[in-house]
Parts: structure tokens; sequence; C-alpha cells
């Protein structure tokens, strides 16, 4: 489910699905589990004693993001998605990276971007892509691509992608090297979607992945489109054109859920309540993203699909201000009174509404909801600056 998935998937659409089993032929037999693969060979065993050092720096850096409770719970839910005897071959680092990314390396170390989580609704749907990757960890074709790695360049480039990836989006998954990095084979990613499926058959969760792929496609036409507008000249052909391997993909898991049937638990609530904690910092950092369709996408589908909260209004208000057009202002402005309906809105709602009032002309409005802020969050770093404003602003208006 890394870039190199939807770059696999590109290939798939174009050499198209025949000679392929299709989902009501497929198997969905786990086979049984031989315990995580030991390195063979003097190759093997160096590549492996590389990796576990790669592992020992990459974990200590600000890029992993160590929180016990959120870890746990991940593993948690691979758990109960691979069955107990797998996971144990899995280690889970949570990376700080707002691109919807996870990977697996062939020593069971598996980096889930916070960019994921943001884009996840469901227990389900991360069961998924846990499961997915897992397979290709099981079928050993992370063996394979890793010693390409090896070949081909610094191996470290594949923990230092978690990093700069941050100022990769998903629209770059051209960036070549990440295409030479994470290409797996068609055959290779049918493969994980059939085992992938077939652990998740075997848990306690539905079989939940094409809807994922599908808000995949969505999230970037509306990038797409926002950028379109912005810059006249880019000329796209049509937006379904522009993501046929996607598409394909889509309708073949699609099919395979309906075969597998309905049964297994959604776990929305359960998602809602893991990521509650952390949700500010997960919106925060799609903010940074200077991606305005995009993640007004994300914000509004995660509304729609998993209920709205306080931060999420707030988190919408702010995209919205923060573009900034006069519009923008009015909209973000009722996206902050909308949040202040949550028990759990965060002070900086009242902040942004001040702020736009302000701007607004709205003056008055903006001085008493500055003034809430401040009395929220007495603390917090720019409160001197907002005291400021708000006694400016009292000068103005007299
Ligand atoms: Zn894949």
């Amino acid at each position: 489910m890394n870039p190199a998935c939807r770059l696999a998937a590109v290939a798939l659409a174009l050499v198209g699905l025949e000679g392929t089993a299709r989902p009501q032929d497929v198997d969905l037999t786990i086979p049984p589990y031989s315990g995580a693969y030991e390195p063979q060979g003097v190759d093997e065993r160096g590549l492996w004693m590389e990796v576990d050092e790669a592992e020992r720096q990459f974990r200590d850096s600000t890029h992993v993001l160590k929180d016990e409770r959120l870890t746990q719970w991940l593993g948690e839910v691979l758990c109960r998605t691979v069955g107990d005897d797998r996971c144990a071959s899995a280690r889970i680092y949570v990376v700080r990276d707002a691109s919807f990314n996870a990977a697996m390396a062939p020593n069971g170390l598996m980096l889930v971007h916070t960019g994921l989580l943001a884009r996840l609704t469901s227990e389900s749907e991360l069961a998924t892509i846990l499961g997915h990757e897992f397979a290709h960890f099981e079928r050993r074709h992370t063996l394979n691509q890793f010693k390409k790695i090896r070949a081909s360049t610094d191996l470290m480039a594949w923990f230092g992608l978690a990093g700069a990836a941050a100022r990769v989006d998903m629209t770059s998954v051209q960036n070549s090297l990440i295409a030479g990095i994470f290409s797996y084979s068609r055959e290779q990613e049918m493969e994980a979607d059939k085992l992938g499926a077939a652990y998740a058959k075997a848990s306690p969760y539905r079989l939940n992945a094409s809807a994922v792929w599908k808000r995949v496609i969505e999230e970037d036409n509306a990038r797409r489109e926002a950028r379109g507008l912005r810059k006249r000249r880019h000329k796209y052909s049509g937006w379904l054109d522009s993501h046929p391997a996607e598409a394909e993909r889509q309708e073949y898991l699609a099919e395979l859920e309906a075969k597998v049937g309905d049964e297994g638990d959604p776990g929305v609530e359960a998602y809602r309540e893991a990521i509650a904690p952390v949700l500010p910092m997960l919106l925060d950092e799609l903010l940074r993203r200077n991606d305005f369709g995009g993640v007004d996408y994300i914000l509004r589908s995660r509304g729609e699909l998993a209920g709205w909260s306080g931060p999420l209004l707030y988190a919408q208000g702010e995209l919205y201000r923060q573009r900034g057009n006069p519009r923008d202002l009015v909209t973000a402005r009722e996206f902050f009174t909308q949040s202040m309906n949550y028990p759990d809105a965060p002070a900086e709602s009242w902040r942004g509404l001040g702020l736009c009032a302000i701007r607004l002309g709205d003056r008055e409005a903006g001085r008493e909801a500055l003034a809430e802020y401040i009395r929220r969050a007495p603390d917090a770093q720019d409160v001197g600056m907002m005291k400021l404003l708000v006694e400016g602003t009292g000068d103005q208006t007299k």
C-alpha cells in the first residue's frame, strides 16, 4: 500500500487482468505459517545485519512517533488481522509523515505513517492495509526488494524516505527513488491482495479494501481540481483517465469483498476512540501540507464516514482561514462556530473565529472570541500576540 503498490498497480492495469483468476475463483485459505524467515547464506545474513543496524538508527530518530499506546494498539489490530503467530514477527513504528504510506522490511520492521492514520476511518480498513503489507513480507517480496536496494543504492534511503516523504505528496509517486525501491510486480501485488483478503476473512474484521482505494482516487481528484483551478495552463485530460490503475484495483477488490461477504466488524467506533488522542496532531500535519484540495477532501470524507468532532471542524476552519480568500473567511468562521458545539472543541477554534471576524471587519466579535481563547489557553505561545491584537483592535474601534 506504499507508493510501490500504486506503481505496480499501474502495471497491473496496463497489462489488464486477462489470464489471472477472477475474484470468484480465488482460494482464500491461509497457508500454514513457517515463522519469520531466517536469512540464508552470507549475502542474506549481511543484509539482515545492515537492516538491523539501520533500524537501530531509525528508531531513535525524530521521525518516529514515540507513542506507546498508539503503537500497542496498531500491534493489536495487526495481531487480530494476521493471528498471534504471524504478528509476533513484526515490530511497528509510527512515522511522522503526512503521506499515505505503510511498508515492511524483511527483518520484520513495519512502518505506519501518520498520514495513513489520518486518512483511514476504521479498524477494518487499517487491518486490510496492515494485512496487505504483511502479505508482502510473508511471501518474501520485501526480501527480494531489499536485495535489489542493497545492490543499487544506499539501504538507509529506504528509511530516509520516511522523513523525506513529508515533502513528497502522493502525486509524486513517479519519483525515481521511490520507483526504484518499491516496485513490486503485478503478480506480487495480486498475491498480497489475495493473501491480505484471506487474513481478513479469517479475522474478526470485515474485508474493507476497495473503500480505501476509492478515497485515494477521490483525494487525488480533489487535489488536481484545486490545483487546476489555480493553474489554468495545467491541463488534465480527465480524472478517471488519470487513475486507471487505482480504479481497476478498486473494482477488483470490491469483487473480492462481495465474495468474502460482509460479516466482519467494520470497527469504526474502535478506530475513532484509538485515534482521538492523536487526531489534533494528525490534522495539524495535514494542514502544513499546502494542499488545499486534498486536505479538504480528507477532512470532509472523515467527517462523513467517521463522524464530525471539535478538532475536525476546527481543522476545516483553519484550512479555509489559511487560504484566506474573503469567502474562505466566511466559511472558516462557520466551521469554527460549528466546532464549538462539540465538547472536545479546541481553544484554537476561538482564536480562529476571532482572527476571521477581525479580518471581516467584525471587530467586536473578534475581540470577544480572542479574549475567550486567551481565557481557555492562558499558557499558549501566542497569547501575548493575541493580547496585543485584542487591545489594538479595541483601540481601532474607539
Ligand atoms: Zn503492495
